[in-house]
């Protein structure tokens, strides 16, 4: 692997390790991972201090001029407004001018006050809140540590935030297949929400619990679908809606380099910062395993690009490009990447498999893909060499695929998070 080629545009601050709600499928506190225990409750100046300087650092060995924190937690507003005004002051005293620092944060929404809107308009911190639907849908598994529905503090928040901030809040949401999903989107349209991201359940082919509670094949495909088939033809004005965007651009040849994890065959240029300083691949792997992420890299004494000599940080990194077999030979393979890396992980082979939500994405791309094209002239079409591909079609595709093709060459390095590989040293 080339390592000096591997950077990170993207930080996910960890403010604050501790969460004031304790949602059912929590990847930080409820799917196995416990090492927030011994994370300070919130990030130190002195750690602040060094984060910068080491962001300095890479942004000069890279030759990056723009650079973007993301406030995160557990809740990232239970750290103090001080410490925030201390983070942004200390990042644009280090990296201006050669460096442009962008600061986002991603809430539960529950403790946003006029004080804080006008901290994120002071700092020019853009505000990203996860709300799960209407009142039933989120208090299904959006719950306080006394087991109570978050829904009314969480609105509240939201409603202060939709009246105050220049720039409104994006919304996060949580798909529960349980729901009806029209019923989703039109709750998410009457609040009036300009941004939502629609996110698949965290799990691995050990845990694919959510899943597994429904016994058609493509639960999430179909879910979603209701909603793309109702937002794609839909006039006038809609939200934006992340996961169905990313997918066309994506049809359309746009290449994604950054940082998502989601889709696409872009580097995942992201690395999460925990409280203590601690440098690690993106903490959705937690739910691989009680610390899995800690790759022994701190800012305190390492460089950024330390952790990519880290095989996790290294395979997070490229995790678009170093796929199974099944991926490699699947005919939407650029659009969906393999999906998250975390859904592929399984005990026994490590990264080596298929997303858990494999069946999914093929039928969700696939049917975008069907509809985009049908937008467009078959001369263009033909011109370049773009023909749709039917979701059956597709899937016989990967099916023969798998069966007859050769192991990529990087298969043993996927496999050497598994079991099967430990086995063979
Ligand atoms: S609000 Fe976010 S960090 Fe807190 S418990 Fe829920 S999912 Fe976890
Ligand atoms: S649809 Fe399935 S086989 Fe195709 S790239 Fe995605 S996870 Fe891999």
């Amino acid at each position: 692997m080339e390592l000096t080629s591997l950077k990170c545009k993207h930080l996910v601050v960890k403010i604050a390790s501790r969460c004031n709600l304790n949602c059912s499928y929590c990847y930080m506190y409820n799917m196995g991972d416990n090492t927030y225990k011994n994370q300070p409750k919130f990030m130190s100046k002195t750690v602040i201090v060094k984060l910068i300087e080491a962001v300095a650092v890479h942004c000069e060995e890279h030759d990056l001029n723009e650079f973007t924190f993301v406030f995160h937690g557990g809740e990232p507003l239970l750290a103090s407004q001080d410490l925030y005004r201390f983070f942004v002051h200390q990042a644009l005293t280090v990296l201006l001018p050669n460096v442009q620092p962008n600061f986002k944060l991603q809430t539960n929404g529950m403790l946003i006050t006029k004080a804080w809107c006008e901290l994120f308009e002071e700092l020019n911190i853009g505000v990203g809140i996860s709300l799960d639907g209407n009142k039933k849908e989120n208090d299904l598994y959006r719950l306080d540590h006394k087991g109570r529905g978050s829904f009314d503090a969480i609105m509240k928040g939201y409603n202060i935030a939709q009246k105050l901030l220049p720039n409104k809040p994006g919304i996060v949401t949580f798909i529960n297949i349980g729901s009806d999903p029209l019923d989703t989107y039109e709750f998410l349209k009457s609040i009036d929400i300009e941004y939502v991201d629609f996110i698949l359940p965290d799990a691995t082919h050990d845990t694919p619990k959510w899943a597994s509670l429904f016994d058609t094949p493509t639960p999430y495909a179909d879910w979603l679908i209701k909603i793309f088939d109702i937002w794609f033809y839909e006039k006038g004005k809609k939200p934006k809606i992340r996961f169905f965007e990313t997918i066309i651009l994506l049809l359309l040849g746009r290449v994604n380099d950054d940082g998502n994890d989601a889709l696409g065959g872009g580097n995942h240029q992201v690395l999460v910062i925990e409280t203590d300083g601690g440098i690690e691949p993106i903490d959705s792997l937690k739910v691989c395993g009680d610390g899995f992420t800690k790759i022994k890299t701190n800012v305190l004494q390492d460089k950024i690009s330390d952790a990519f000599e880290k095989e996790l940080a290294e395979l997070c990194n490229l995790s678009h490009k170093l796929l199974c077999k099944k991926c490699m030979i699947c005919p939407v393979k650029d659009i969906c990447g393999g999906g998250y890396l975390a859904h592929r992980f399984s005990k026994e082979s490590g990264f080596n498999n298929p997303s858990i939500y494999c069946n999914d994405l093929l039928k969700l791309i696939t049917r975008i893909q069907n509809a985009v094209f049908a937008e467009i002239p078959g001369s263009i079409l033909e011109e370049n060499h773009l023909k749709p591909v039917y979701y059956h079609q597709a899937l016989e595709m990967v099916e023969y695929g798998e069966k007859y093709s050769e192991e990529p060459e990087w298969s043993n390095y996927l496999e050497l998070f598994g079991s099967k590989s430990k086995e063979n040293v």
